[in-house]
């Protein structure tokens, strides 16, 4: 390019150079040096003011370049600007191809994907979406998403522009199929709903409870007659075999509980609410301190610490078992000699906390996300040993989430460990004796 554009420059500069020579050796003959330079001056700059006004023409007319043929400084430019103008409109090409064929490819996901603007007016939407989330093509373009997917549940996560998915949702268009919807964040202010049909996820996971509730369900009658069985079997009668039964019974009671959790499992699975009791915590906790006293049987220190500015809204019943697992476990953790704290005390955020904490063996860190997971043990022989299923804190998990609450675990290896249950603000009422008070 460069070299090209030097040798136009020699060429054109040789050129002027030969017209100012002629003209200064007609000038010399005709006895007009000054004046015939100065004709030849004006006729180059005359020439060069039109290539001038024509390249401008050209540059700004519909049409591409035109190539020169000429071997001057204006040919060359003329030639360079073609050349520049091919280059651009094969990038082009090349870009609407790329960009077409990423339509394409976000055409053909099975997922739905619509792009948002700021205030979540629909840019652009993928086939799937007129399957999954009913929109239409062309005409629900610009429209506002929340008009068009007229959920409740959808329009607040997409106000608060969730970072966690909205799992099963079900499809405006027909009830049965179940979706989850994530939504990213790109660019400042722009989002891409992406939304999955999880049906047969979900009747997959369906039937994976069905199958450990009929399970459970099942062995509840053939355990109970076994267990009658080995009740009705006294010791004192067969003294050889008392070790055998004394372990028969023990393993028999552990498969009875275990098979009890399951189905307690079961059942808060299958639930979506529970029923809103008020519950005064006073006499919870004091419930909770006699059960923990009974369990430890005076090996350990049990205190009650009681803000009573809240009451709790929730169910009774599945709350007293879930806290009732938590203070069993501290007892069950800890050596004799420790101390354990049942604490109802109000959050900063306007919230409220019933946390267990214990000075027992504590938990190693790694373990600690794992906890909640059915069966999951840090020491199996401690928890078989002192009756556990490894189902407690599922179950604990399961009737938290049904209060829109959370298990919050901090532990550390030989001091102890904290598992409170945190309840948002809507989860709490005034106490009657308050709210009655003038
Ligand atoms: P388990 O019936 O085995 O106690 P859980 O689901 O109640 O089952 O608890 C799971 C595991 O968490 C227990 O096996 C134990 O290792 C650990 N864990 C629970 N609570 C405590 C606690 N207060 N201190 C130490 N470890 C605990």
């Amino acid at each position: 390019m460069m070299r090209r554009l030097g040798r136009a420059w020699r060429s054109s500069a040789w050129r002027l150079a030969a017209l100012l020579a002629g003209a200064w050796a007609i000038g010399l003959w005709l006895h007009a040096a000054a004046a015939c330079v100065l004709a030849a001056t004006a006729l180059a700059f005359g020439y060069h003011v039109l290539r001038l006004a024509r390249y401008a023409r050209l540059l700004a007319g519909p049409q591409r370049m035109p190539a020169a043929d000429g071997s001057g400084i204006w040919d060359e430019i003329q030639n360079a600007t073609r050349r520049r103008q091919r280059a651009a409109v094969a990038d082009k090409r090349r870009m609407v191809q790329l960009l077409r064929a990423f339509r394409d490819a976000a055409a053909a996901l099975p997922d739905a994907v619509v792009a948002l603007d700021r205030e979540h007016r629909i840019e652009w939407f993928n086939a799937a979406t007129a399957d999954l989330l009913g929109l239409e093509y062309p005409q629900d373009l610009g429209a506002h998403l929340p008009n068009l997917v007229r959920a409740p549940r959808f329009t607040e996560w997409l106000r608060r522009e969730g970072d966690e998915p909205l799992a099963d949702l079900p499809s405006p268009l027909d009830e049965e199929r179940r979706l989850t919807l994530r939504l990213i964040r790109y660019a400042d202010d722009r989002s891409l709903l992406v939304v999955r049909d999880v049906s047969q996820l979900m009747r997959l996971e369906q039937v994976r409870r069905d199958f450990v509730a009929n399970v459970s369900h099942e062995l509840r009658t053939p355990l109970t007659v076994v267990h009658g069985y080995l009740d009705m079997l006294e010791p004192e009668q067969i003294p050889e075999y008392e070790p055998i039964l004394h372990e028969l019974r023990n393993q028999s009671r552990r498969m009875t509980q275990i098979v009890e959790d399951l189905l307690t499992l079961s059942r808060l699975e299958a639930r979506n609410d529970l029923p809103q009791e008020r519950i005064s915590m006073r006499p919870l906790l004091e419930a909770l301190r006699r059960e923990a006293d009974a369990l430890s049987q005076g090996q350990h220190a049990i205190v009650v610490e009681l803000d009573d500015r809240h009451d709790l809204l929730g169910s009774t019943k599945e709350l007293h078992s879930a806290f009732s697992n938590l203070v069993t476990n501290a007892v069950r953790y800890t050596p004799a000699g420790g101390r354990i704290t049942l604490r109802w005390q109000g959050d900063a955020d306007g919230g409220a906390r019933l946390a267990v904490t214990d000075t027992g063996q504590g938990i190693p860190a790694q373990h600690l996300p794992r906890l909640t997971e059915r069966f999951y043990r840090v020491s199996t022989s401690r928890s078989r040993e002192t009756g556990g299923t490894g189902l407690g804190l599922s179950i604990v998990k399961h009737v938290l989430q049904l209060h829109q609450a959370r298990l919050d675990i901090r532990s550390e290896p030989g001091v102890g460990s904290t598992f409170a249950c945190v309840f948002g603000s809507e989860r709490l009422l005034e106490p009657l004796a308050l709210a009655e008070a003038p």
